[in-house]
């Protein structure tokens, strides 16, 4: 039997709103006969769509967790026609350790999907959402942000699918959630994201990117709150007015977009989030950190873009995700 070894303390079918976990069971040295409990709630009235609401798929990107924590603690069946999943730490031992990646397997929840129901802890989660809360989901939407080691304007983002009605879909989701930007994203490595695995199996899917640095912001938070509301009343579960705003378009058009670095050393931002940047001009300097008298690298745009993403930490290393640039439609 390939049964997962996840069970939910919660009534997935029951109306009215309930808190629970999913429990993991985990043995280990501090607890032989252990669990992992992963806070879920469950907000339901009658039939309608189902909505899949994470955060901390990363363990160390806040706005997801701090509006969904809100939400859970705020939502009443009386608002709604379907039910809401609101998981708002996905990846929950990693967010306990405030870490992108699990302290116990060091998996990558978004890299381990479709996942195995008898491999590692990480998998094992990737494996539940897979086959459990996935097939009950007609909306996903997953809060991501840039962690510790990235910063990003704040922007809603979808895939260009190979089925254009889907792609359609998730794009007015995406324009409902009215962040700041709105992207239409290329993945650097798109294998085993829970992304693709909610897009393969045709659901209306949104991600996000809103900040980073391994924290929130009072902006950050309340673009993921309006944008989560306003996703729920756009696929007709919650009632209530939407929140729209104003919003960027922005494409990434080629590989071209990413810059990685070629040195490691004291890293020097030269064009700053949200600024304009044109073919050949200095995008950030390498400076040696080991000795002074010596020149930066020097590190030029490959093309005309706005600055979207930038590597954050004051060091850098080889191979590290300098900066993204994104061009506006
Ligand atoms: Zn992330």
């Amino acid at each position: 039997m390939n049964s997962n070894p996840i069970t939910a303390t919660v009534d997935f079918e029951k109306d009215g709103v309930q808190h629970g976990f999913l429990r993991l069971p985990h043995s280990r040295d501090d607890s032989a006969w252990g669990s992992i409990m992963i806070p879920i709630c469950i907000a339901k009235s009658g039939k309608g769509p189902t909505a899949l609401l994470t955060g901390a798929n990363h363990g160390e990107e806040y706005e997801g967790p701090v509006a969904l924590m809100e939400l859970a603690q705020t939502i009443t069946a009386a608002e709604l026609t379907g039910r809401v999943i609101i998981i708002p730490a996905m990846n929950y031992p990693a967010f306990r350790a405030a870490t992108r990646t699990s302290p116990i397997d060091r998996g990558n929840l978004n890299r381990s999907f479709p996942g195995k129901y008898n491999g590692t802890v990480t998998e094992k989660i990737a494996d539940y959402f897979q086959r459990t809360l996935l097939p009950m989901a007609d909306v996903v939407v997953d809060i991501h942000a840039g962690g510790k080691t990235l910063d990003f304007l704040p922007l809603a983002c979808v895939h260009r699918l190979p089925d254009k009605t889907q792609e359609a879909k998730c794009v007015a989701a995406m324009e409902a959630f009215s962040a700041p930007h709105s992207m239409m994203l290329l993945e650097i490595d798109s294998v085993g994201m829970y992304d693709t695995a909610s897009e393969e199996m045709g659901k209306v899917f949104v991600s996000t990117e809103l900040g980073g640095g391994g924290s929130s912001s009072v902006r950050s938070n309340a673009i993921a709150k309006r944008g989560i509301r306003n996703i729920l009343i756009h696929a007709g579960i919650l009632k209530g007015e939407m929140e729209k705003s104003a919003s960027i378009m922005l494409d990434m058009l080629s590989g071209e977009c990413f810059t990685f670095s070629e040195h490691e050393g004291l890293f020097e931002i030269c064009a700053d989030l949200g600024v304009q940047v044109t073919k050949g001009s200095i995008i950030a300097k390498v400076w040696p950190a080991e000795r002074t008298g010596t020149s930066p690298a020097l590190y030029h745009a490959k093309m005309d873009g706005i600055v979207t993403a930038r590597h954050f930490p004051g060091l850098i290393k080889m191979g590290d995700c300098m900066m993204v640039l994104s061009i506006p439609v």
